[in-house]
């Protein structure tokens, strides 16, 4: 089994070099020996047909497997049912723009709990997750594959569990594992292979054999406080977990197939290549 590897966004590296379009990534990551790109809309999804279109091209010509990352603002569980609209529309203007651009996979975080008990923030954020669906379906997005993601703070929703469990919505549902994230959650969690066996074994078991053959991988350093997640660090900032070794070998061992994008701090595409080059050689 083959797994893709590439940075969430783009490095410092990239622009001291005097590039300044994400245009020019796809080439600039086959150039490095990379496989993938996570292109972020973050902050909203402001990018036109034009430039979402050349992006294709160049990964099309590049063979770079395009991801998207969702604005931060989606919160399914909102109480409010203007936010819940809102939510509604970041994800179906970012299934717009993964079809311009030839992207077949959007990582989302579900949102946060505010003030509601944990049980009603998470049945409501499946109702509405569920009208996503039925809308995505029916505008001709099913092709495209959401894919919420493992979140590290305590009070966002988006445990390994939930996120299971919305997977099990629909077959075009899958998880974004971010292991940086579960280490922080657990407050240090991850340490053996044991640890990063027992979630990718709790996925077979919940998803079926077949989910780890395209397995979306989140993976950085993390620090993080008795809340969860603080701060992405870089591979080089070895005093803060998770280790990729022993994932390596987990997925190695698991046969498990897809993409695993680096979120390290300003230099994501330097550390995915350490990721990748980690990963080979345990495969050999
Ligand atoms: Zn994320």
């Amino acid at each position: 089994m083959s797994i893709l590897f590439g940075p969430a966004g783009n490095s410092d590296s990239f622009y001291e070099q005097g590039y300044k379009s994400s245009v020019e990534m796809p080439k600039w990551l086959r150039n490095m020996g990379l496989d993938a790109y996570e292109y972020s809309f973050s902050r909203g999804v402001n990018i036109t047909q034009a430039t979402a279109e050349k992006i294709r091209d160049q990964c099309e010509e590049h063979n770079i497997s395009l991801s998207l990352h969702a604005p931060y603002y989606i919160n399914l569980a909102s109480p409010d049912d203007n936010k819940i609209k809102k939510t509604k529309w970041y994800l179906m203007s970012t299934l717009e723009a993964a079809k311009w651009m030839g992207a077949s996979k959007i990582v989302f975080h579900p949102g946060s709990r505010g003030d509601q008990p944990r049980e009603q923030a998470f049945s409501r954020a499946k109702s509405v997750f569920r009208e996503i669906i039925q809308e995505k379906n029916n505008k001709g997005f099913d092709n495209i594959y959401l894919c919420p993601e493992t979140m590290g703070k305590k009070n966002q929703l988006g445990t390994l569990d939930e996120i299971l469990e919305l997977c099990r919505e629909d077959d075009k549902v899958i998880p974004t594992v971010d292991f940086g994230h579960i280490h922080a959650l657990g407050r240090g969690a991850l340490n053996t292979a044991d640890d990063f066996e027992d979630i990718i074994k709790r996925i077979r078991d919940e998803l079926g054999e077949q989910s780890l053959k395209n397995l979306h991988c989140h993976f950085s350093r993390i620090e993080y406080t008795q809340a969860g997640e603080r701060k992405h660090w870089t591979y080089g900032h070895t005093q803060y977990g998770p280790d990729f070794e022993p994932l390596a070998a987990v997925l190695h061992k698991y046969e498990v197939g897809g993409t695993v994008i680096c979120e390290s701090r300003g230099t994501m595409a330097e550390d995915a290549l350490k990721l990748k080059t980690i990963y080979l050689e345990i495969k050999k």
